[in-house]
């Protein structure tokens, strides 16, 4: 399949696209989006994901199928909240948020393609960070560099971080995670640097994330149009945008998916967009859903690029936020009526449900559910009363000792890190 950049070079294969990350004008990769009506329920999620995935490879070095198997080891099961609410667990793959299953796909693709020596640098609100240093640890012609910002994560975050030792090395920048994402971009852009370490990127700029998370919304809709109800309403907490787009580009792809509803935290650039249909690029500001602390979302130069209208835009998504205290309640009433824990950015999620309906909204709606709300203990269990059960990867890594050394959030202090 052939890519090219939403600000105009290329076209590149799709193996190219994801071996590069970033396009080289700065721009990123895109494809033409045409329905392909053959995408059929499989047993199991990597199944149904191969069917999704295997025309976009068609001609390409690498195996849609092997992929699949091989990334996709764990199940995204679909929870009832009540008699018309479901959330889409996305969390049991190995650090225990919805990353793994992005991370996992373009791992297994990179390995494949027998690259020069690869030196995957990534900057983290929390999450990717921990599931791309998972998914490259101990592979062999790969080294993961990860930046976070100090003090901007939660504890265990921070732990799982700083765990994996090996060919990962962590740095906790003295700044947001837009200083990490901007420090990422200008690394990228200095092509001596990026040439001397191999340097790729995994972060949700990668096509290699966006298409394996387009699998999870495709296996929750075919179960859903399955039980009637199709086609299903879609609620995504986001905040780069990485997670949201993938669910419209299955839309777009013919998947049996009707509204996506974004939800987002304090930091409200899309809803804004969405309303005036210009973002404000803004310092982002600190929220109980850490990892959606999100100022300039990197991936809303794609969805201009596959949404140009606004009205079709608008038809096809609408978005919200909310504020802590509210992901405070929300977690508090889901516990009391479920017993279900869910995690501060699901709560963002479940929040938007609850205006909608109160709106008049009808019929099923499913919820992203993109973290396990163990790992962010500390406001969880205060809300709910009760200790929440470690689930075993994020156990296993909370047992190894962690080490992340300082970084000043300068383009020179990153050069000398990287060696
Ligand atoms: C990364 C992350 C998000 C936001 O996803 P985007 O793809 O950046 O929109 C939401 N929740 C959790 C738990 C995350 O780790």
């Amino acid at each position: 399949m052939q890519c090219v950049s939403t600000r105009g070079a290329g076209p590149v294969s799709l193996a190219q696209a994801l071996a590069q990350g970033l396009a080289p004008d700065g721009g990123l990769y895109v494809f033409p989006l045409d329905a392909r009506p053959n995408v059929t329920l499989g047993t199991t999620l990597a199944d149904t994901a191969t069917t999704l995935l295997a025309p976009l490879f068609h001609g390409e070095p690498l195996d849609a199928g092997a992929l699949c198997q091989a990334a996709f080891t764990f199940d995204a099961p679909l929870l009832p909240i009540d008699e018309d609410s479901f959330l889409l667990e996305l969390f049991h793959g190995p650090t225990a948020a919805f990353k793994d299953f992005g991370a996992r796909f373009l791992a297994e693709a990179l390995a494949r393609l027998s690259l020069p020596p690869t030196t995957i640098l990534v900057a983290t609100s929390g999450d990717t960070g921990a599931a791309v240093a998972a998914a490259f640890h101990r592979r062999f012609g790969f080294r993961v560099v990860v930046l976070y910002p100090d003090g901007r994560v939660s504890a265990r975050q921070a732990h799982q971080l700083g765990a994996f030792g090996d060919n990962v090395r962590t740095f906790r920048v003295n700044g947001s995670f837009d200083d990490c994402q901007r420090l990422v971009k200008a690394a990228f852009a200095d092509q001596a640097l990026v040439a001397k370490h191999g340097l790729s990127s995994a972060n949700s700029i990668s096509l290699g994330r966006l298409l394996p998370q387009m699998a999870y919304y495709a296996h929750a809709a075919l179960v859903m149009q399955q039980r009637g109800a199709a086609p299903v309403d879609v609620i995504v907490p986001t905040g780069n945008l990485g997670n949201a787009l993938a669910c419209l580009m299955a839309k777009r792809l013919g998947l049996p998916i009707g509204h996506v509803f974004l939800a987002t935290n304090a930091n409200r650039v899309l809803p804004e967009f969405l309303q005036t249909g210009r973002a404000e690029p803004r310092a982002s500001v600190a929220t109980l859903a850490n990892a959606m602390d999100v100022g300039v979302p990197s991936n809303l130069e794609r969805l201009t690029h596959w949404w140009p209208a606004p009205t079709a835009l608008r038809r096809d998504v609408s978005a919200d936020w909310v504020d802590d205290e509210t992901i405070r309640r929300t977690i508090g009433t889901v516990w009391r009526a479920t017993r279900t824990a869910i995690c501060p950015h699901t709560a963002c999620g479940v929040a938007v449900r609850d205006r909608l309906r109160a709106k008049g909204h009808r019929g099923p709606l499913v919820i992203a559910a993109t973290a396990h709300p163990a790992k962010f203990e500390t406001i969880v269990e205060p809300l709910i009363g009760e200790p929440i059960e470690l689930p075993e990867g994020l156990a296993a890594l909370l047992k190894k000792p962690a080490i992340a050394r300082p970084l000043e959030p300068t383009s020179a202090a990153l050069e000398a890190a990287l060696g």
